[in-house]
């Protein structure tokens, strides 16, 4: 077992694997500027430099090494919160190989029906972990005509679906959308994107295959395709990460790498199980982001001297109470933890899809609100070099003066990370990131009503009401 240095990180990445962006096929990514900046963000995760950074993001396995923290099931509510302490610290990279998590919740539950897969996940956590490997989570199927199953399509590929059973293993087809760093991870974890009927066996289907598997192909697409500056850009020139849109062209899985093949009862169980983990992960970027958002208004008031007015408080308060109900729920999530058949505990689904679905079903506003303190500078604020130009800075530096304890570049630099982060290229994807990624609003309602004790619910309304 070794932790990878940040350097054995990027090597790795020279793995034959087949990648797309902007039109151009990249044989190497780490050859490539496109992928400078994300392959630096993966890297970091790799990074420990001292005592405290080494207790954060790694732990002690029961062999008495040392592994990625990342990769610890947790046992208990200590446990879970230093998984969240690890997760504001790690880069998406890292993030999305918390798919090991969501396949060791369901490996006991897998070996009811097949004690072999469950025995391939077993292996592969040991792969991925002793070898500080990185996974990407590949759920989400193209779905074709949404009125249709996976098995009616006018294309039977729309869903990814087995197309041939060999003695070796099985050849995989389709494609998976969406996938955050697919190209920058080492494992394409990939599950069934929801439960599948009887008919549908060729679509129960999970399995994990390297990247640079033969009949991979990775298209990339992210908000930032190009090295920004960081005056400009303070987010997304050190956060820039592509999505994949990954195609599986008659990829064979050597058998010991196959989860499910057909057992469509356990389809909807390992949807589920990443689905959990995948909102957890989004709950803990939206505690930081939404303390960001009060941040960020605080600030931008302050500096135009608008802080004491009432409606600004009013708007702030907004924001507060946006940020403190998300950071309780994902306190109460880890608090109130549920276990897994086997001991592993995971964080309470209630609460974590209640708190996702909160985050996202009001994180528009909560943009709006801040937009609403910060005025039209955020899209009109002159650039970097503009102030940078002698002739042209030094009404910059006039006209942007608010009072002498307001530094002009200070101001400009807080509304760039407003723009950044929601009015520019990311602030884009950021809108559509709280909504989808994780699931719509519609998959976090589905488990609302699922999991919530609605029977308790009516029995308390009808004992109130009179009703026997
Ligand atoms: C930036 C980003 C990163 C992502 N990362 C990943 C990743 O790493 N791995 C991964 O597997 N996926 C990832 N996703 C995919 C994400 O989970 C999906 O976008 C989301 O589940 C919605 O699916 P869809 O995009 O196919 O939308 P569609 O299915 O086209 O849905 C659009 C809308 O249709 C309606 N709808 C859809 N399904 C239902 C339903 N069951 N009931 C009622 N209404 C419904 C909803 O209004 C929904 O919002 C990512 C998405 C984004 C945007």
């Amino acid at each position: 077992m070794s932790l990878k240095t940040p350097r054995e990180y990027v090597d790795s990445l020279k793995d034959g694997r087949v990648t797309f962006w902007d039109g151009e096929k990249i044989d190497d990514i780490t050859a490539s500027p496109k992928f400078t900046t994300p392959i630096a963000v993966a890297a970091a995760d790799y990074d420990h430099p001292s005592p405290e950074r080494t207790e954060v993001m790694t732990y002690v396995t029961e062999t008495g090494e040392r592994a990625h923290r990342v990769f610890q099931i947790p046992r208990n509510e200590d446990d879970l919160i230093k998984r969240v302490r690890m997760m504001e610290e790690m880069s998406i990279v890292g993030g999305v190989t918390g798919v090991m998590m969501a396949l060791m919740s369901v490996k006991d539950d897998v070996a009811q029906v097949n004690p072999q897969y469950a025995a391939n996940i077993e292996r592969l956590y040991h792969h991925v972990r002793d070898n500080d490997l990185r996974a990407a989570e590949v759920i989400t199927d193209p779905k074709g005509d949404r009125s249709r199953r996976a098995h009616e399509q006018d294309d039977p590929d729309l869903y990814v679906r087995i197309v041939r059973r060999t003695d070796e293993g099985i050849v995989v087809r389709g494609a998976k959308l969406h996938i955050s760093a697919a190209s920058l991870v080492h494992e394409l974890v990939v599950m069934p994107t929801k439960g599948m009927r009887q008919d549908e066996t060729d679509y129960a289907v999970s399995f994990s295959v390297p990247v640079g598997t033969p009949g991979v192909k990775i298209i990339n697409r992210s908000f930032a395709t190009s090295q920004l500056n960081e005056f400009d850009y303070p987010a997304s020139a050190h956060h820039s990460m592509p999505e994949g849109f990954v195609v599986f062209d008659d990829v064979l899985v050597p058998w010991d790498r196959v989860f499910l093949a057909g057992e469509t009862q356990l389809a909807s169980r390992l949807a589920q199980s990443l689905g959990l983990w995948e909102r957890t992960g989004g709950l803990v970027a939206a505690v930081a982001e939404s303390k960001m958002f009060v941040g960020l208004a605080a600030l931008v008031s302050e500096m135009q001297g608008k802080d004491r007015d009432a409606h600004v408080q009013s708007t702030l308060a907004e924001l507060i109470c946006y940020a403190q109900m998300l950071k309780m729920s994902l306190d109460y999530a880890c608090a109130n933890f549920e276990t897994a058949t086997g001991g592993m505990v995971y964080p309470n689904s209630l609460a974590v899809n209640a708190a996702k679905y909160y985050y996202a079903s009001n994180y528009h506003t909560a943009v709006k609100y801040l937009q609403d303190l910060s005025g039209g500078l955020v899209v009109t604020l002159p650039t970097e070099s503009d102030l940078r130009n002698p002739e042209s800075g030094q009404y910059i530096r006039k006209y942007l003066r608010t009072k002498s304890t307001v530094d002009v570049e200070s101001r400009m630099r807080v509304y760039n990370l407003i723009r950044d982060i929601t009015a520019d290229a990311l602030g884009g994807w950021r809108l559509v990131v709280a909504l989808q990624a994780g699931g719509g609003l519609a998959a976090q309602r589905t488990m609302m009503n699922r999991i919530y004790d609605v029977a308790g619910a009516k029995a308390m309304a009808l004992a109130a009401a009179g009703v026997k």
